[in-house]
C-alpha cells in the first residue's frame, strides 16, 4: 500500500487480472485502475483527496469465507479517516513551559518580581441541560473528556490550567449569561483562552460534515496565531482530515474574550466515520496531546497575553 498525492496505490504479487478500470465514481474514489504486470497487479485508487500514511484509507485483509480459496482485501477511503493508533507512553509528555517573570505590585508600590506559572482558560462546551450536539456521542461530555486530558498533560509542562467547568454542569441557566461568563474567566493575568466543542450538521447534509477546525474573532491581535498553532498540532497527531482556520465575529465566547481566544470543533458528532473518531478513546488522546502542544507552542513563541501587574499570578 503506497498512499500517494493522487490516491492508493496497491501492489499485489501472485495474482493476476486483466486490465480493467472505471472512472466518475464517488467523491472519494474518482476512479480505480487495475494494471498487471509479470507476476502481479497494480491497483490504483484515484481519491478525491490526497492520502498519508495515517489518513484518508484503512486496509484489511478478510480470510476466505468456507468452500472459497480466495481472500478479500477491503480497503475503506475516507477522508474522514484519522490515526487512531495508541499514543505511546513516551508521547505523551508535553515539553515544559518556562514561568514568567512578573512584576509584582499593589496600586501604591512595586513589591518586586516573581516567577509565575503561564495560566491557560480551557472550556468545555455545553453542560448540563445543554448537551450541545448529539449523535455518535455526545457533544458536553466529549468537550470535557479532552479538556481534562489536555488539563493532565499540560500541568505537569509547568501550565496553570483552569477549566470554565469540572462537572456536567453549565455555569449558569441563560445561555449568553453562561458564555459571557465563561469568557469572563480569562481575567487579566491568564495567557490563553480555548474552548473545546464538537460539530454536527444535520442528518440531511451529514456526509458533508467532517474534520477539524479552529476559529478565531479578530477582537485580540494574537487570537488567529493561536487558532493556527492549535489547529496545526492537533492535524499533525491526529492526522484528521483540516478544515482550516475560520474567522468570525458571531461566536460569543469568542467575542467576549479580552486575551488570545480560540474554539475548536475537534470532529463531527453527525458524520459516520467522525463518529466513530470521536468514540475512540485513542483519537481523543491524540486531539487533546495536539491541543496541550498548540498551546504549548503558543506559550513558548510569544501568542500570549502577558500577565503584569497587580493580580498576575495569583
Ligand atoms: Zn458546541
Amino acid at each position: 500500500m503506497v498512499p500517494t498525492s493522487l490516491g492508493l496505490r496497491v501492489e499485489c504479487t501472485g495474482v493476476g487480472a486483466s486490465p480493467l478500470g472505471a472512472q466518475d465514481l464517488t467523491p472519494e474514489l474518482r476512479a480505480w485502475r487495475f494494471e498487471p504486470g509479470a507476476d502481479s497487479v497494480t491497483v490504483t485508487l484515484l481519491t478525491g483527496l490526497p492520502l498519508t500514511e495515517r489518513s484518508g484509507w484503512r486496509a484489511q485483509l478478510v480470510a476466505p469465507v468456507p468452500g472459497s480459496d480466495r481472500s478479500r482485501l477491503v480497503i475503506d477511503l475516507s477522508p474522514a479517516l484519522a490515526d487512531l493508533t495508541p499514543l505511546l507512553q513516551s508521547e505523551r509528555v508535553v515539553a515544559g513551559v518556562p514561568p514568567r517573570l512578573v512584576a509584582q505590585s499593589t496600586a501604591l508600590l512595586v513589591l518586586g518580581t516573581a516567577l509565575v506559572k503561564p495560566r491557560v482558560v480551557l472550556d468545555p462546551g455545553h453542560g448540563g441541560a445543554d448537551p450541545g450536539g448529539v449523535g455518535a456521542v455526545t457533544e458536553k461530555q466529549v468537550a470535557l473528556d479532552v479538556a481534562l486530558r489536555v488539563r493532565d498533560l499540560l500541568r505537569p509542562a509547568g501550565v496553570d490550567v483552569v477549566l470554565t467547568r469540572e462537572t456536567d454542569q453549565a455555569l449558569l441557566q441563560d445561555k449568553a449569561a453562561d458564555l459571557n461568563q465563561r469568557a469572563a474567566m480569562g481575567t487579566p493575568g491568564t495567557g490563553l483562552f480555548l474552548s473545546i466543542h464538537v460539530n454536527a450538521l444535520a442528518s440531511s447534509t451529514a456526509l458533508r460534515g467532517y474534520g477539524v477546525e479552529t476559529w478565531w474573532n479578530p477582537n485580540h491581535p494574537l487570537s488567529s496565531a493561536f487558532a493556527g498553532l492549535i489547529q496545526k498540532n492537533v492535524i499533525a497527531v491526529t492526522g484528521a482530515y483540516s478544515r482550516g482556520l475560520k474567522n468570525t465575529t458571531s461566536l460569543a465566547v469568542l467575542r467576549a474574550s479580552r486575551i488570545p481566544a480560540a474554539l475548536i470543533e475537534i470532529g463531527f458528532t453527525s458524520h459516520p466515520v467522525d463518529g466513530l473518531n470521536l468514540q475512540n478513546t485513542n483519537y481523543l488522546d491524540r486531539v487533546a496531546l495536539g491541543i496541550a502542544q498548540g498551546v504549548r507552542e503558543a506559550l513558548v513563541t510569544g501568542v500570549s497575553a502577558q500577565g503584569t501587574g497587580a493580580g498576575a499570578g495569583k
